[in-house]
């Protein structure tokens, strides 16, 4: 059988061990009544079935006992994002105490660089990859504006060298050294959203430190997606978003790492809220902020217990198949979306995200040689949901939880039929 063959997808799939897990999701319906091709995850990724369940158990803990739905278990309110902690900790590879799950993705970048960003007159700068999601260069240019810097001296872009699409790793390493003690923190993306490109985070963790900075990462894109060492690559702090591929719904509760180092310290500023204090001594309303041990001592408000809900059914399925299991198939798949896709062997695009497994997730961006917007229509009118991304890339995610290999297949074909 040739890797063209829809009979060569569809034993992949009868071989998946992980394939059972795409009828517990809602997949939408396209025009012809039949489920899209949804490649989106990387966006929005899709409602588990059970989120009804557990957002139900919420709403109706909250008709039956109004206030005292705090303390009512099973999941009592007053501690629902503790239930987070363990699960969390293992899709990013930290110790439960490490993480918290709170507010939303910008919001902890900026509460994190409040703690890890502290710039000085000589040591001011944050690198940054070229081409990072706009919020976090907004995010960065306004802290070193915060701080009195001028963002055009402060915030380093690091773009690929010329003809090239993606960073090499090298050229990382040595921009860092290179800024050596002007450096006061890496704030890099784990994923590229735009490349599609998995950065060595371990490198550059021990660069930055080397080079005496604070090393933070963005894992919007990699957060459920690539395999995470946190505690051992040893990063200050990590910050990620649950919407993407961790299916905690539109605008879904974020996550925060900060590294076992830096918790329980005294000497590390940071901004506070009645949240982030000992739950055991948070009622008797004392005037003096009394940390709780761990990344929860940067919370600020009580839990917002419903899109919590929605994230608790989510994280269940990651806990059921395993980050291992989960990377293993998302190797295999969008392996497999490479060979088909590049065998087009057409001038109409190229794949700009890294070929090899270890330097991407399982998202693919395909560069358009003409007009990008047309070939995304194109592909929408076949109901293929992926995105188009300015100037002129089509990110295409197939995500190893709910899309198959025969969804890759037929990917392929539309692809292949939009191009000729
Ligand atoms: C998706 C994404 C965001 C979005 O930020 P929100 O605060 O969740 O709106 C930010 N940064 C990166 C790298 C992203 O991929």
């Amino acid at each position: 059988m040739k890797i063209t063959d829809l009979d060569y997808a569809r034993q992949l799939d009868r071989e998946d061990p992980l394939g059972g897990f795409r009828q517990r999701f809602h997949i939408p319906t396209g025009s012809a009544g039949d489920p899209v091709l949804y490649l989106c995850g990387n966006s929005l990724g899709l409602q588990p079935k059970g989120v009804e369940k557990a957002l139900g158990e919420e709403l109706e803990k909250w008709a039956n006992l109004g206030v005292d739905g705090h303390f009512a278990e099973p999941n009592p309110w007053y501690s629902y994002h503790e239930i987070f902690n363990a699960p969390m900790a293992a899709v990013v590879g930290a110790r439960p105490e490490e993480v918290v799950v709170m507010n939303s993705l910008t919001t902890n970048l900026h509460l994190l660089m409040v703690s890890f960003y502290r710039p000085s007159a000589e040591r001011f700068k944050i690198l940054i990859e070229g081409g990072a999601f706009p919020s976090d260069l907004y995010a960065v240019q306004s802290q070193a504006r915060f701080h009195g810097f001028d963002p055009a001296e402060a915030i380093v872009e690091l773009y690929p060298r010329d003809g090239e699409k993606t960073l090499r790793d090298e050229d990382i390493l040595a921009a860092i050294e290179r800024e050596g003690d002007r450096l006061a923190l890496v704030l890099f993306g784990g994923v590229n959203y735009y490349t599609g490109q998995l950065f060595d985070m371990g490198a550059i963790t021990e660069a930055g430190h080397k080079a005496g900075a604070m090393v933070g990462f963005d894992l919007a894109h990699a957060a459920g997606n690539a395999p995470l060492k946190l505690h051992d690559w040893g990063p200050d702090f990590a910050a990620w978003c649950s919407y993407k591929y961790l299916n905690s719904g539109p605008g879904g509760v974020a996550g925060v790492f900060v590294h076992e180092r830096h918790l329980g310290r005294k000497d590390i500023p940071r901004f506070e809220g009645w949240w982030g204090t000992d739950p055991n001594t948070r009622f008797e309303m004392g005037p003096s902020f009394a940390p709780q041990y761990g990344a929860g001592a940067w919370q600020l408000s009580n839990a917002p217990v419903l899109p919590m809900a929605s994230l608790r059914a989510s994280l269940e399925l990651f806990t059921e198949a395993g980050m291992e299991a989960l990377r293993q198939k998302s190797e295999k798949l969008t392996g497999y979306l490479y060979e088909l896709v590049t065998s087009i062997g057409a001038d109409a695009f190229e794949v700009i995200t890294p070929s090899e497994p270890d330097r991407r997730g399982c998202q693919l961006s395909i560069l358009a040689a003409g007009d990008g917007e047309l070939l995304h229509k194109r592909l929408m009118a076949a109901d293929v949901i992926c995105d188009y991304r300015r100037p002129n890339v089509i990110r295409v995610a197939p995500t190893p939880l709910y899309n198959t290999y025969e969804d890759v297949w037929r990917f392929w074909k539309i692809l292949e039929e939009s191009v000729s």
